[in-house]
């Protein structure tokens, strides 16, 4: 029941790659239906959701230009990835019964709604899930970013990053059979000591808003409820 629950809103942050399963690209539907069960069965708890999904599975800018492409060009490319994946998992949603609005920072109204502030947290009030597509518009930025800035703008109280392990560990623990998980880790921490929690821009938006960042795994199942109901093991950032 929701007073099981202290979170009313809330931004689940995944990146593409998240969405490919064992392919290495793209889109792998049977995976984004099982993210999509997890969100389900978060929202069925009462909490308002907002998403961003990285693009990481089709483009990235930076391995773009690596390339010889232009790099603003290559970071459209990035941020039109995200719109197809954002859709991919609307579509995922809505099989579920669960109402879901794609808002995109570069309008495209055949395909989604613009972004406009005011709406989107209509649509959280009105229990859709909106899923925040093309990052934040602008090259040189990431979809972190983007995650931290509409989640200060839609007065989340926090980040949950859903990641591949339990949460921020101060070496790469798929490396290290040694490396230590933090509990809890303030940002300057994370920024002094490079863990790989968020990019340098979305960790710094993020502390100047007070906005906390949880690290959790996605591949548990049922992680995501449980973080959200206090039971599992996830890091904090604040
Ligand atoms: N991107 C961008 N501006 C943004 C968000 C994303 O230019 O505000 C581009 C950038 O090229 C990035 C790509 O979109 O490489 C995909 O996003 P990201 O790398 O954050 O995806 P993830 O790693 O989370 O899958």
């Amino acid at each position: 029941t929701q007073d099981e629950v202290t979170y009313k809103r809330v931004l689940l942050k995944i990146s593409g790659e998240a969405l490919m399963g064992d392919q290495g690209f793209g889109l792998h539907p049977p995976t984004v239906e099982r993210i999509a069960r997890e969100v389900k069965s978060v929202h069925d708890l009462g909490v308002e959701i907002c998403m961003v999904i990285g693009g990481g599975n089709i483009f990235r800018g930076l391995q773009g230009s690596a390339q010889g492409m232009e790099r603003t060009t290559a970071d459209y490319m990035g941020m039109l990835a995200t719109v197809m994946n954002a859709l991919a998992m609307q579509s995922a949603l809505e099989s579920l019964g669960v109402f879901t609005r794609v808002v995109s920072a570069i309008p495209m109204d055949q395909v989604c709604e613009p972004y406009i502030r005011r709406r989107a947290v209509r649509h959280l009030e009105k229990k859709r899930v909106v899923i925040f597509a093309a990052g934040t518009g602008n090259p040189y930025f990431t979809t972190d970013t983007a995650a931290t800035l509409r989640a200060s703008e839609m007065r989340c109280e926090a980040i949950f990053k859903g990641t591949k392990v339990d949460g921020v560990y101060d070496k790469d623990p798929v490396k290290h059979t040694d490396a230590k998980r933090y509990d809890t880790v303030t940002f300057d921490e994370v920024l002094q000591k490079h863990l790989g929690v968020m990019d340098a821009s979305a960790i710094a938006l993020a502390r100047d808003n007070h906005l906390p960042i949880i690290v959790f795994s996605l591949d548990e199942p049922g992680g995501f409820r449980g973080i959200l109901r206090g039971e599992g093991t996830y890091t904090r950032v604040t």
